[in-house]
């Protein structure tokens, strides 16, 4: 595969990153190959924390050997896995990441877990969510692996795999998708696993309002389904919103399948992570759209691990987003007393 990034400034970068996304996936769809569904059914949640980890260890492995002064700011640590009880959950975790990597034990496994929960920032790091939408995991939906890389404050490359998603949203369960962003050149996909050409995608170039499709959290603790339902009713929306997990919602409006993705806030606490919108964003905005947060203002990714000085996050295609604001605003969406 010849890659339209070979001659960037930033090609070993992406080189490293997207073989550890691929392989990461590969590990991904392995435990979730053993889930047992009576196990889904009780809840059991010990094979997403063995997928988790074992993701984030593969990823800040490659991370480390190739670019050790940066900091990566991934979602988990290996403290639990040292806790007394949990030693049959590491032995796995080290399964796992021992079938993609020579040099996998326990003490490597946590310090490359470690390396992931850096609380240092510098003007270059990373970003990582090794499963994002763990409950899509868990049910055998969409999640995704989410990895950025950020320099002075910008997103310039983005790396979303996305394990069980095909071509088309329309397929319940693909054989997954990757999408890649650098900063000016574009937004690409192609198959998470094996060798093919990345084709470039675009966002849908939709301008009538009520002919916006959505996608939303499936966790309404995560966005406020009730003020979405009464955004479409204003805009006379149609179609019925697609809930998914994950950044595959960032992944949707990219490749032209939603015009928007809202992400409304329930109260004025809550602060999205970095992880969460990262690689997702910088995915979008190459594809041609946009992303501010419920009241218009740029998402920073300067303020530490969290998008301290924004609430909610709104994507769209671009031509609709204003609409999307000013309806919001309308209705008073985002807006809270205290
Ligand atoms: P999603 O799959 O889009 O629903 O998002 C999953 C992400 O939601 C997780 O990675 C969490 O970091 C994040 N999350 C957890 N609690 C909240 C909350 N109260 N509001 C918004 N996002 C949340
Ligand atoms: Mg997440």
């Amino acid at each position: 595969m010849t890659a339209f990034w070979t001659s960037h400034a930033f090609a070993t970068e992406m080189n490293t990153a997207l073989a550890a996304v691929q392989m990461a996936g590969k590990l991904c769809r392995q435990v979730q190959a053993e889930i047992d569904p009576g196990a889904l059914a009780k809840n059991d949640k010990s094979p997403v924390t063995v997928a988790d980890f074992g993701s984030q260890a593969l990823i800040c492995r490659a991370l480390n050997e190739a670019f050790p002064n940066d900091p990566v700011i991934g979602e988990e640590d290996a403290a639990v896995l040292l806790e007394a009880g949990n030693a049959a959950m590491l032995e796995r975790v080290v399964g796992h990441v021992a079938a993609h990597v020579p040099d996998a034990d326990a003490q490597n496994v946590c310090r490359w877990i470690d390396h992931g929960s850096a609380q240092t920032f510098s003007d270059r790091f990373w970003t990582l969510d090794p499963i994002d939408g763990t409950k899509g995991f868990l049910r055998g939906q969409q999640y995704a692996i989410a990895l950025a890389l950020v320099v002075g404050g910008e997103l310039e490359l983005a790396i979303l795999g996305c394990p069980n998603l095909g071509p088309s949203l329309a397929d319940e369960r693909g054989d997954g998708t990757v999408l890649v962003a650098i900063r000016g050149h574009g937004t690409w996909q192609m198959p998470l696993i094996g060798e093919a050409e990345p084709m470039r995608v675009t966002v849908s170039s939709q301008t009538e309002a009520s002919r916006i499709r959505f996608c939303e959290s499936v966790e309404a603790a995560h966005s406020a389904h009730g003020d979405s339902a009464r955004l479409a009713a204003r805009l006379a929306i149609a179609a019925e919103p697609a809930r998914l997990d994950s950044q595959a919602k960032y992944a949707a409006v990219a490749r032209g399948e939603a015009e928007a993705y809202l992400r409304l806030p329930r109260d004025n606490k809550y602060r999205e992570k970095i992880w969460d919108h990262g690689a997702g964003v910088l995915c979008v905005t190459e594809a041609g759209g946009r992303v501010t947060d419920v009241l218009g203002a740029d998402l920073d990714f300067t303020r530490g691990y969290q998008l301290e000085n924004n609430l909610g996050v709104v994507v769209s295609n671009g031509p609709q987003h204003d609409t999307l604001l000013q309806a919001m605003a309308e209705l008073g969406i985002g807006r809270f007393e205290d």
